[in-house]
């Protein structure tokens, strides 16, 4: 399978790799890597026992466990890497895609 890919400046392959999961299970929700995102492409969520995600702004019966991050716009990405390289906890998957 081949994968879609660019050229660096000096006519190297580039092949990203996209961001396409954050395990609620891993992540501490440290945020490291939301700062380095310049593509507003995750978002701080809540995270219940019964293991789904809540808004923080509508958990009105307090039912949030703890805070991860999660994919808000994954269209956004470019694979750049960069919310990778920063994570401590291996929370984030990022594969290429198909040409
Ligand atoms: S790979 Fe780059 S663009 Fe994509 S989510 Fe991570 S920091 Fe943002
Ligand atoms: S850097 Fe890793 S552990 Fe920290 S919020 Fe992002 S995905 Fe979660």
């Amino acid at each position: 399978m081949s994968f879609r890919q660019f050229t660096t400046r000096d006519g190297s392959v580039w092949i990203p790799k996209y961001l396409t999961k954050i395990s609620a299970e891993l992540c501490i929700g440290c945020g490291r890597c939301f700062k380095v995102c310049t593509h507003s492409v995750m978002k701080l969520m809540g995270f219940s026992e019964e293991g789904e995600y809540i808004d923080p702004e509508e958990d009105d019966d307090g039912e949030i466990e703890k805070t991860v991050m999660a994919i808000a716009n994954e269209g956004n990405c470019i694979g750049c890497g960069a919310c990778f390289a920063v994570c401590g906890t291996k929370a984030q998957t990022h594969e290429p895609v198909p040409a």
